[in-house]
């Protein structure tokens, strides 16, 4: 007998099709099937998806219905609660179905022949992915391998996480012992219940190798090799169908991530653990641009798996979140305010007055003194500043010719180590001109500075500087300082970040500099002085979440200072400011998260940001500005003469805010122009209701005469950058 099924696939974005077809089946095939289905001259990999959930597209007309081309036989259905969150995800991202829905499956799933997938399944079980994790885990194992007692704090947040269904926030100082929790608490489950799995989410494929060691030194020799598996994109094809197998078999029960981890299958999820929730790489820059973290809350929910977010520096909406339930919180915050053992210490936090310094000078007196004390002692300073390549600008004085990008409205970058000029928005390199291209001027100079500047600039004030040789034996005595940088541009290749950690694990480097990249998470140990030379910008920014970022990112890069217990007391956070009295830095020196959270919360409310209101963008591309902006102009005026006449919309759109078009920050791009509608509303669900109709009129604009010479637009609901 023939079946109709509903089948999601992957379809361009915007074609009329739709993303859900309707083929025929001879056999009933329940909803999560994955099946092989014929789309144009191809095939392609598809979803049996529940017809009461999706409505296909398109005229259905039998003659023309085609029929499925083949199961994928192994490999089981997936289950509702996937289903439910892959389609959550479409309605609240504004995106199609079968987009989020092919999106989220491994890529190799896909191009894969059926015939090839059951070979690889009877291939069988996963192997480990990388040979840095292997050498990392025996590094760890000895500490890890055997839990540690718990702290008080850590004990009582373990009972609480225990007693309570969540989702909690694990509000804790860096080196608190958070990932002792999350590894007690996924020790606990697995122990408990023996087909229970969990799912633990990290911002950065450059943290998972390290959390991957400490996880694998605790649970392999506890039960065996195939126990825990990582996902992220950082990943081959075929190693990422490998996890994902596994975790959808149930074989692996510890999933390790990043984003795109939260749709990892996981038919027995029970726990999710989403590691510095505060993180921007949670959330997706394209497609359905979701947060990872947010969805991480939703799925637990869903499937009643309990829910820990982590972080020493929590995104407001979280702490906002977290406030009593008395007063509307929806988490539980726990607490550990202390760091463990000797290290205990919080670092002190200086504020230099650049205001007494001498004018453009890049490091203050007293910062170079302190820098020279701990070479002097064979100790490590960390130096950073967030923008990579020598200068961010090179400039003409004759006429005034600077080193703009001729296909955005940008500034390209001197890279000085290979003489480039680099856009670092769309890429267009070019040798730097041997003199100033408008006027011949051979005088052409870099203006401010960025890492590569920084480091050579720093080498030759401590040139005259020598270090004794208590670092490494590799070196003989009186040996000069030596200066290090990390940042995107020293770490492009596979492997040369983890070799440069180690470098400066080993001893081997005596001042570090670079970018945010080096204030995330690594565990550097003999790192006493931590300096941020220029955080001031982000005091300033049109951006109302950079003070957010900042506060975060200094206190991170204090939390990487004094992590070794003899050290701990004498280590040190500078600051170099013009505005010494900010309260964002007072309430730094105190490490006084709370403090920050409830000024910035305070504003918030006033300004009617988010978490207190909900927001939306509409972004539009096109070759001219006029005609972005003109799209998405027509799409607002088309509310008032459309959605307005319907009475049944009128409680939905008093409470919607639409803001005029406006060019986006950096207004082209590759020669693209961009703009961009913020949207708000102090009622999340009227903001969700107002964007699935709105979504019609868009596509309706873009057919019609405001649409033409438009390139693409896309929604972003709970934009990180506005
Ligand atoms: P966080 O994730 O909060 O920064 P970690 O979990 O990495 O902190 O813990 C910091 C350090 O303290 C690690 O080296 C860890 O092994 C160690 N540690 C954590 N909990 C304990 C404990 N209860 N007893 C001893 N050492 C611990
Ligand atoms: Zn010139
Ligand atoms: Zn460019």
């Amino acid at each position: 007998m023939t079946h109709w099924l509903c089948v999601l696939v992957q379809t361009p974005a915007h074609a009329s099709l739709g993303s859900v077809l309707s083929y025929r089946s001879e056999s009933l095939l329940t909803p999560g099937t994955l099946v092989r289905v014929p789309l144009g001259k191809r095939d392609t990999l598809g979803v049996v998806w529940d017809a009461a959930s999706a409505q296909a597209t398109g005229e259905f007309d039998p003659e023309k219905i085609r029929s499925v081309a083949g199961t994928l036989d192994g490999i089981s259905p997936l289950s509702t609660a996937w289903q439910q969150l892959v389609t959550f995800a479409s309605q609240y991202y504004q995106r199609s179905i079968g987009e989020v829905a092919l999106a989220a499956l491994p890529p190799q799933l896909r191009e894969l022949s059926p015939v090839q997938i059951q070979r690889r399944l009877k291939r069988g079980k996963p192997v480990k992915t990388s040979s840095d994790i292997e050498a990392a885990s025996t590094v760890l194992a000895a500490k890890d391998a055997a839990a540690p007692d718990l702290s008080p704090e850590q004990a009582n947040a373990l009972q609480q996480i225990d007693a309570n269904p969540g989702p909690f926030l694990l509000f804790g100082a860096t080196g608190s012992g958070k990932t002792e929790v999350y590894l007690r608490a996924v020790q606990e489950l697995l122990a408990r219940d023996p087909h229970a799995q969990a799912l633990v989410m990290v911002p950065e494929i450059n943290l998972t190798p390290q959390l991957e060691a400490r996880f694998s030194a605790r649970f392999t020799p506890l039960y065996g090799p195939d126990t825990v598996v990582s996902l992220h994109s950082g990943m081959t094809n075929p190693q990422r169908l490998k996890s994902w197998l596994s975790a959808h078999s149930s074989a692996a029960r510890i999933v390790l991530g990043t984003r795109m981890a939260v749709f990892a299958s996981m038919p027995q999820l029970r726990l999710i653990v989403v590691d510095e929730e505060h993180d921007p790489s949670y959330k997706s820059g394209e497609g359905a641009r979701y947060s990872a973290r947010d969805m991480a809350v939703y799925r637990g929910k869903l499937e009643g798996a309990k829910v820990v977010l982590g972080s020493a520096t929590p995104s407001l909406e979280s702490w906002h979140h977290s406030r009593p339930a008395a007063e509307g919180g929806r988490y539980l915050r726990l607490h550990m305010p202390s760091r463990i053992g000797a290290s205990a210490a919080l670092p002190l936090v200086r504020r230099v007055d650049m205001n007494h310094q001498p004018r453009h000078a890049v490091f203050s007196i007293p910062l170079l003194e302190a820098i020279k004390d701990r070479v002097a002692r064979g100790e490590q300073s960390m130096v950073f500043l967030n923008r990579r390549g020598y200068a961010p600008v090179l400039h003409c004085a004759e006429c005034g010719w600077k080193s703009e990008c001729p296909h955005c409205s940008a500034f390209r970058v001197f890279h000085k180590i290979d003489r480039t000029l680099r856009c670092h928005h769309c890429g267009f390199t070019e040798r730097v001109p041997r003199a100033c291209p408008t006027c011949g001027n051979p005088d052409i100079a870099p203006m401010g500075r960025g890492t590569e500047r920084l480091e050579e600039h720093l080498a030759e004030l401590l040139a005259d500087v020598r270090r004794p040789n208590t670092i490494s034996d590799a070196f003989p005595q009186g040996e000069s300082v030596r200066v290090a940088r990390i940042d995107a541009d020293t770490t492009r290749l596979k492997g040369e970040l983890q070799s440069q950690l180690a470098a400066v694990h080993a001893g081997d480097v005596d001042v570090l500099v670079g970018t945010q990249m080096i204030a995330k998470g690594h565990d550097f140990r003999r790192i006493t002085l931590v300096a941020a030379i220029n955080p001031d910008g982000a005091l300033f920014s049109s951006d109302f979440r950079a003070p957010e970022r900042l506060f975060s990112l200094l206190m991170q890069a204090a939390g990487r200072s004094g992590r070794d217990a003899s050290l701990g007391a004498r280590s040190e956070v500078w600051i170099q400011t013009f505005q010494p009295a900010h309260p964002l830095y007072a309430a730094l020196k105190q490490h006084d998260y709370p403090r920050f959270a409830s000024t910035q919360l305070t504003e918030r409310a006033q300004a009617g940001l988010p978490p207190f209101t909900a927001q939306a963008l509409v972004r539009a591309e096109a070759r001219e500005q006029d005609v972005a902006q003109a799209f998405l102009n027509a799409a607002s005026a088309s509310v008032q003469s459309d959605m307005a006449h319907w009475a049944e919309w009128e409680p939905v759109l008093s409470q919607i805010t639409l803001y005029p078009a406006v060019p986006m920050a950096i207004q082209r791009v590759a020669n693209i122009e961009r703009a961009q509608m913020l949207v708000e509303s102090p009622s999340r669900a009227a903001l969700q209701q107002f964007l699935g109709a709105w979504q019609a009129v868009l596509h309706a604009t873009r057919q019609g005469p405001e649409g033409k010479g438009l390139i693409r637009w896309a929604i972003d609901v709970d934009p990180l950058a506005i």
